[in-house]
């Protein structure tokens, strides 16, 4: 009979990750709301800039088109002088079509102006009740964060304490065995040994206890006499006897 190192130091470290995948689960549900949360508050955030970039730019417009009327506005006026110094009744027609005409344009841009100066209100308006959504967002973010604060630094401290015991576990590992174990992790992660499940007396119905699908005898017997890693022809998962494997994994690796 070997002396059976591999899967013993292997469950070691399984029943390590299972723990602290449950642990890291435990933070992440202590901190989902606050995710949300912080979601939230980040797209009342982008609106925020969105609305006050839209608001800068109608303000650019409203100067442009005020620079615009004052303009023709000192233009006209300058026509007006021109109209006293006309010479001939010709010259002072052509001259009042002409401030009649500038005059249009003008209406016309004070028209726009007008109608940029009410979306300029709306858009403020909105700002301000935006802001208030904005605040109500961030008080409730401020209130989960201090409520989980304490179960947050419990559960990240555990982490760090499992994390340490993890590298302890994984020096136990023979290097070889090792390189499958992370593997699998990658796909399975805290889930990477399954036990051989059967019936005593029953060998005929052998499954991993990971997928449930039929193991052969043969893996079985293996297993019983090397002591090297047999994996599940279906998940890829490590199989272990739970007779050998330590009460410490006994009762959390299933
Ligand atoms: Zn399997």
């Amino acid at each position: 009979m070997p002396e059976f190192v591999t899967i013993p130091a292997l469950l070691n470290l399984h029943h390590t990750d299972r723990v602290l995948c449950d642990t890291r689960e435990g933070l992440e549900n202590v901190t989902r709301d606050q995710r949300a949360a912080e979601d939230h508050l980040a797209k009342l955030d982008d609106e925020l800039s969105r609305m006050e970039r839209e608001l800068r730019e109608i303000l650019a417009k409203i100067a442009a088109e005020e620079l615009e009327t004052d303009v023709k506005l000192q233009h006209i006026e300058k026509m007006r002088t021109a109209l006293n110094e006309t010479k001939t009744t010709k010259d002072y027609s052509a001259i009042l079509v002409q401030i009649s005409a500038e005059k249009a344009l003008v209406a016309e841009l004070e028209g726009k102006t007008e109608v940029l100066m009410a979306n300029k209100q709306d858009l403020e308006k909105a700002i301000e009740t935006h802001k208030e959504k904005r605040r109500m967002g961030a008080d409730n973010l401020a209130a989960l964060r201090a409520s989980s604060a304490a179960k947050v630094a419990e559960l990240n401290h555990r982490i760090e304490e499992l994390l340490a015991a993890r590298v302890e576990a994984v020096a136990k590992v023979p290097a070889e065995a090792l390189k499958h174990y992370e593997r699998i992790a990658q796909r399975h992660p805290g889930e990477v040994m399954a036990p051989v499940e059967f019936e005593e007396g029953d060998l005929e119905n052998i499954a991993c206890g990971g997928c449930f699908m039929g193991l052969n005898r043969e893996d079985v017997n293996l297993l019983r006499g090397r002591d090297e890693i047999r994996r599940c022809r279906s998940c890829g998962r490590i199989l272990y006897f739970a007779r050998i494997t330590t009460s410490d994994a006994k009762s959390t690796a299933k």
